[in-house]
């Protein structure tokens, strides 16, 4: 179980977040929603520790998450593997090296730099690629890869990290709608296939319907949703991305909601 109390970020001189509490049972795929800047990179950044809260609690079962330190800190960054919009693989290197990255918390510091890993873990990383069907991309360079292919390696190195949960950062936004599903499904797999609790911001909230079994949506950094994909209504949509006149242009909303949204006079 993952526990938020009072959890709150700080920037200078403005709130990103602000006083979020909730509880993940193992094992659910959550989509974060909300507008661009309503906090949800910061959510997922505070608990990876990529960044440090303000205030509040991140507790894992029986840890408390913020206070972990040293070679604790680096087992949990390790096991909340993180999943960016960019893949952040190392380009050159094959897909089967980018894998064996995330093994990197049992591997010491010399085998890592002179990239020399066991038999076993090359075959862990070439059995998760064979699972997720990359197993024939494994030798190439991972920049000749399509960028859903990349992902799905981003994935992989992931599930390498023997992960307890996943928290991916707009994971789709830099892909086209296939290859957007493609790489949703394979988040849906492994939650359900290996039962990892699945953290994603979602800006299209079609995805957030079809793949979630539990939405927050956020808003100026509060939480104002945090309930059943069947509980988003016209009225809940609206809290969270704000009334259609203040909308951003890049959100998609009638597409995804169905509410009619008058037409916006756009200068020039
Ligand atoms: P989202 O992921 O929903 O787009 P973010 O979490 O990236 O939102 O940002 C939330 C708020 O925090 C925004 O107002 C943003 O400008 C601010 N913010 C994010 N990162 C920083 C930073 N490193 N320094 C200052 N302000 C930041």
């Amino acid at each position: 179980m993952l526990r938020l109390a009072g959890l709150t970020k700080a920037y200078a001189g403005t709130k990103a977040l602000k006083d979020i509490s909730l509880s993940v049972p193992h094992g659910q795929m959550i989509a974060v929603i909300g507008r661009s800047g309503a906090g949800k990179s910061t959510l997922l950044r505070l608990l990876n520790r990529l960044i440090e809260p303000s205030s509040g609690s991140i507790r894992f079962d029986d840890s408390e998450v913020t206070a972990l330190r040293g070679a604790d800190l680096r087992r949990w960054r390790s096991q909340a593997a993180m999943i960016f919009q960019n893949y952040n693989l190392a380009p050159r290197l094959d897909v089967l090296t980018n894998v064996m990255v995330g093994a990197s918390m049992e591997v010491p510091q010399w085998r890592r730099l002179c990239r020399l890993y066991t038999r076993e873990e090359r075959l862990r990383a070439a059995r998760i690629l064979d699972d997720l069907g990359l197993l024939d991309k494994a030798l190439e360079r991972a920049e000749r890869l399509s960028g859903g292919q990349q992902q799905r390696v981003a994935i992989a190195r992931a599930l390498m990290q023997s992960p307890r949960l996943v928290l991916a950062d707009e994971p789709v936004a830099s892909l086209d709608p296939h290859n957007s599903q493609v790489v949703m499904e394979t988040l849906n797999w492994i939650n359900r296939q290996h039962g990892i609790t699945v953290i994603c911001n979602l800006h299209d909230l079609d995805l957030a319907r079809k793949y979630a079994d539990r939405v927050i949506g956020l808003r100026d950094g509060i939480k104002v949703f945090d309930g059943a994909v069947a509980a988003l209504t016209p009225a809940v949509l609206n809290d969270i991305y704000g009334s259609a006149a203040d909308m951003d242009g890049s959100y998609a909303a009638e597409r995804s909601t169905g509410i009619a949204i008058p037409t916006l006079a756009m200068p020039g």
